[in-house]
């Protein structure tokens, strides 16, 4: 077994002390499965010998670090995070917030929530009145746990599938080291003869357990976001247009999106996008890895069927750097691999996150199905589509276009978008939507310093014209309204047999 541990992780930790939790960490199923299957991980190739063993020894470090932090918390009360951060020093507060979350994901610890209600004074349709809020608190106590306790072991992800809950973002078949698992837009198969069961799968899943605590608890520790419970943290917002005509043909809202990948490609801030197109079948995406400008035009515009955007993570590997436009939820699965199980990101290539809001998704399916049968039309014929005003709409090739009220076709969705309580993609460096802006433009919030600069160059750089999201109509206000429906409607998910 490897026993190289970073000495600089683990200063003011005693020897002895640091021995003992090494070799709990050695005895982990994850740690032990990946490195027992050393072998054919590198026969398949996705990760080179380098890579196995920072991924390894990463593991192995982050594992020895919940152990100390578990033994530094035995014997305390329920306590929130921001209380557990001060009584556990030695390592960084998002250190111990990610492995908090991950001991209660092994078994060792509880959570317990607790809901009071306050009372506070709320502008409703112009008139202030007195309304109760909820407020949550978390705690966290580790268990009083026998002697011989197993810690929980990971299934693969066959079993978000089974329950119904896969959004479909594809990111366990990139990152599985062995190719065990195939995502398509609707179906996930897992090659039980090969799999290994290292459970990294479920690790990195974002529908398999939680991560909302320990991301937002994160996210606060830095005092230069501003913060919202309904939009989380975040830089800016702006309202903002493309200024390029070759853009607004084939936009789908302010063409922001396309005009920040151009100002990438053009400035060499990446080498590779991984977007979507148009498949063969006219609105059925595709995820595409786009190298120039005219491949990328071929990306604009919102298809609204899913796609497993993130299957092809894994083929983008030979870029240097890339760029990727997702959905929240795949937004939300690259996060939750940087976190877990170690903090080493699988694929460090992906520079920049661009996230689309999103209240909902399709199954193709269900999108031919809804122009048929709602709208009376042939696909073909529809040249773009579109939800605003709370409505679906769609543009004929005829210059007509057709407007159904959303709730009528709500039933076309994906059942398992109602387990997303994310709509504007928390977890991007910078996230895109139509709400809140006027005709043409897009609604952009830059959340981290990476966003922010990025969005800010393709203003210099004449791509983009920009106005704060406050100085618009409905605006900001539009954005935090329709994030906190979502995030109240979200079913809450509850695996079993874990
Ligand atoms: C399924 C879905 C649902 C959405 N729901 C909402 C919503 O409820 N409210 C809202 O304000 N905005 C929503 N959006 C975002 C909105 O439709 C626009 O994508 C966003 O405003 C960016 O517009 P733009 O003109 O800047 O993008 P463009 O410059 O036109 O670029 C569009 C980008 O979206 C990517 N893309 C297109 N379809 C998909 C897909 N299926 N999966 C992943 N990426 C895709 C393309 O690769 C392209 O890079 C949704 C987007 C999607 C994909
Ligand atoms: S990682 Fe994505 S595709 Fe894989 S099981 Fe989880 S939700 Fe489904
Ligand atoms: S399918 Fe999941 S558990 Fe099996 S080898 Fe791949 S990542 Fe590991
Ligand atoms: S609603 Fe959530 S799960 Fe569904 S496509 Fe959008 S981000 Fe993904």
């Amino acid at each position: 077994m490897v026993q190289v541990i970073n000495s600089k992780t683990f200063k003011g930790i005693s020897p002895n002390e640091l021995m003992e939790a090494t070799y709990r960490a050695a005895e982990n199923f994850q740690v032990r499965a990946f490195y027992e299957a050393k072998n054919e991980i590198l026969k398949v190739g996705k990760y080179t010998e380098e890579d196995f063993f920072e991924i390894l020894d990463g593991m192995i470090d982050a594992e020895t670090e919940r152990k100390l932090v578990l033994e530094r918390l035995k014997g305390k009360e329920p306590l929130v995070l921001e209380e557990i951060v001060k009584i556990v020093k030695v390592f960084s507060p998002d250190n111990v917030i990610r492995d908090i979350i991950y001991l209660k994901e092994q078994g060792y610890i509880d959570e317990k929530i607790e809901v009071k209600t306050k009372k506070v004074i709320k502008k409703i349709k112009g008139e202030e009145k007195e309304v109760e809020v909820k407020e949550y608190f978390y705690r966290y106590q580790v268990k009083d746990l026998p002697d011989n306790f197993i810690e929980h072991y990971f299934e693969p992800v066959s079993i978000v599938f089974e329950a119904e809950v896969c959004c479909h973002c594809g990111w366990c078949s990139s990152i599985c080291p062995i190719d065990a698992i195939t995502v398509t837009a609707d179906t996930l198969d897992i090659d039980k003869e090969i799999c290994m069961k290292c459970g990294l799968c479920f690790t990195v899943c974002p529908r398999s357990f939680s991560i909302e605590q320990a991301l937002m608890n994160i996210k606060k520790l830095d005092k230069s976001l501003k913060f919202s419970d309904k939009i989380n943290g975040y830089i800016n917002a702006y309202s903002a247009t493309t200024t390029k005509n070759e853009i607004k043909k084939v936009r789908q809202d302010g063409g922001i999106v396309t005009s920040l990948l151009e100002y990438l490609l053009k400035n060499n801030l990446v080498d590779a996008i991984v977007a979507v197109k148009h498949s063969d079948d006219l609105w059925k995406p595709d995820p595409v890895i786009v190298e120039n400008l005219e491949d990328l035009y071929q990306t604009g515009g919102t298809k609204y069927a899913n796609a497993s955007t993130l299957t092809i993570i894994d083929k983008a590997k030979k870029y240097k750097n890339i760029a990727l436009v997702g959905t929240p939820c795949m937004m939300n699965a690259i996060e939750k691999s940087n976190l877990f199980p170690s903090g080493v990101p699988f694929f460090k290539n992906i520079k920049y996150k661009i996230g689309l809001f999103c209240m909902e998704s399709f199954p193709y399916s269900g999108v031919l199905a809804m122009i048929k049968e709602q709208f009376k039309q042939d696909f073909t014929k529809v040249t773009k589509m579109d939800i605003s005003g709370g409505k679906f709409i769609i543009y004929l090739d005829s210059g007509e276009d057709l407007r159904v009220p959303l709730n009528e076709v709500k039933s076309y969705a994906r059942p398992n978008c109602h387990y997303c309580e994310d709509l504007t993609a928390d977890y991007a460096d910078i996230s895109v939507g139509s709400i809140g802006s006027g005709s043409g433009w897009s609604s952009v919030i830059t959340r981290t310093k990476k966003g922010e600069e990025l969005f800010k160059g393709a203003i210099q750089d004449g791509l983009i014209e920009s106005k704060s999201l406050k100085d618009v109509k409905p605006g900001q206000f539009l954005v935090e309204k329709i994030g906190g429906i979502k995030r109240n409607k979200c079913k809450p998910i509850d695996l079993k047999n874990k």
